[in-house]
């Protein structure tokens, strides 16, 4: 879809009448009954700001709600607004969104924000087109925004409401495909063309977190059982439809650890990555097909400016992002020599182990972080360039700074 365009005027020539005004009328009053009943008590429905309802959405992308509330109530006191967030380091931002992942969407949040400070008064726009011009606002957010915040009445259609309308009407066609989503867009416009598009919006994005759920929907205690289609016939568990999920793929990497006088080397990755952009990481490498473990090492060293070899391996890691499955092997590096240095990198720099608290990293660099204050704990920690320890299995940290 276009920028700046809204699905639903992608479906202004479709026809069909996918319910009548009466079918309309009922959902409407059931949702507006249910949610003021049931709605979801959460820190960003405190208040209509048009910041706060742009942060918790985007925040929520891919995120959980349970996960996400504790983020954004520490974000909004260190970003209480547009012109704050403006004003802040992309770092400060980056490590404030640590843990949350995709880090892009931090990144985007403050190039947004340094815009509308520079040419709107630090205001978010009340036009869905508008707002889908700022950096990582799309048709969702836009309609949540200009909804919520601003009464508008536009849609707002995520994974949850678009579930809810399918099985309203049965539609058992992929919804993220046209002509179904322009049919959604659709019926989600009707639904909140006549008013209180805020509510009915929240309503139906709760009804399908809380109720109208991807397994197990609790059809019996729905507010809208009556008017729904797909339960009438008994489909239900068919919409949506099971995805065809993509084949995991096996990733295998290696982070090595480098110490000179008490710190540890990190690195800055480049600002160009697809991947953990700008964040600090321990010297990592992927190791690719028919390469040793040794030869990974060896290119995350060099890309730090180092020549080392694969020492004792400290702990192994597994995690899962998209659809890779990765086993990261952490060693100590031996025989470390030459001047850190960003070769491939944007940056380098030897901190203690208290110090990387101050660094964004992600996720499986932070849990390794969190292990090194046991080490630098550990009998047989000396001064001097050469310094080993016990634990570290006589790791040579021999690198100049
Ligand atoms: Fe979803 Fe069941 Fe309600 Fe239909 S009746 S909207 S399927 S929870």
């Amino acid at each position: 879809m276009a920028r700046g365009r809204h699905p639903e005027a992608s479906c202004a020539a479709d026809t069909s009448e996918p319910a009548g005004r009466d079918w309309v009328q009922r959902v409407r009053r059931a949702l507006l009954n249910w949610y003021r009943r049931c709605g979801r008590d959460l820190p960003w429905r405190q208040s209509r700001d048009p910041y706060s309802v742009w942060v918790s959405e985007v925040m929520l992308q891919q995120t959980q709600v349970k996960t996400m509330i504790p983020y954004f109530e520490r974000w909004m006191q260190r970003f209480p607004n547009v012109r704050a967030l403006a004003a802040a380091s992309e770092h400060d931002v980056v490590l404030a969104w640590e843990g949350l992942g995709y880090y892009s969407r931090a990144r985007a949040l403050r190039q947004a924000a340094r815009r509308l400070a520079r040419e709107h008064p630090a205001e978010l726009p009340r036009d869905v087109a508008e707002l889908q011009r700022l950096p990582g606002i799309g048709a969702y957010t836009a309609g949540a925004i200009a909804s919520i915040a601003h009464g508008r009445p536009v849609p707002a259609v995520d994974g949850n409401v678009s579930r809810v309308l399918c099985r309203l009407q049965a539609w058992t066609d992929d919804p993220t495909r046209a002509p179904t989503k322009g049919q959604v867009w659709k019926l989600a416009g009707r639904l909140v063309g006549r008013g209180r598009a805020a509510e009915i919006n929240q309503s139906l994005m709760d009804l399908g977190a809380i109720v109208c759920t991807p397994r197990g929907p609790s059809c019996s205690s729905c507010p809208v059982r009556r008017d729904c289609r797909a339960a009438g016939l008994g489909v239900v568990g068919d919409i949506p439809r099971p995805a065809t999920r993509p084949a995991y793929a096996r990733r295998h990497e290696v982070a090595g650890l480098v110490r000179r006088r008490g710190r540890w080397l990190v690195v800055q990755r480049p600002l160009d990555e697809q991947r953990w952009a700008g964040l600090w990481v321990f010297p990592h490498a992927e190791v690719r097909a028919h390469e040793g473990t040794g030869a990974a090492l060896r290119r995350a060293l060099g890309a730090a400016g180092l020549t080392g070899r694969l020492g004792p391996e400290l702990m192994r890691l597994g995690y899962q992002v998209t659809r890779f499955r990765t086993t990261l092997e952490v060693h100590v590096c031996t025989g470390c020599s030459g001047r850190a240095t960003p070769v491939k990198a944007t940056a380098v720099a030897w901190k203690r182990s208290e110090e990387l608290e101050q660094l964004a990293m992600p996720a499986a660099h932070r849990r390794i972080a969190s292990r090194l204050p046991g080490l630098d704990a550990s009998p047989g920690e000396t001064a001097g360039r050469t310094g080993c320890t016990k634990s570290l299995g006589k790791a040579c940290c021999a690198a100049r700074g």
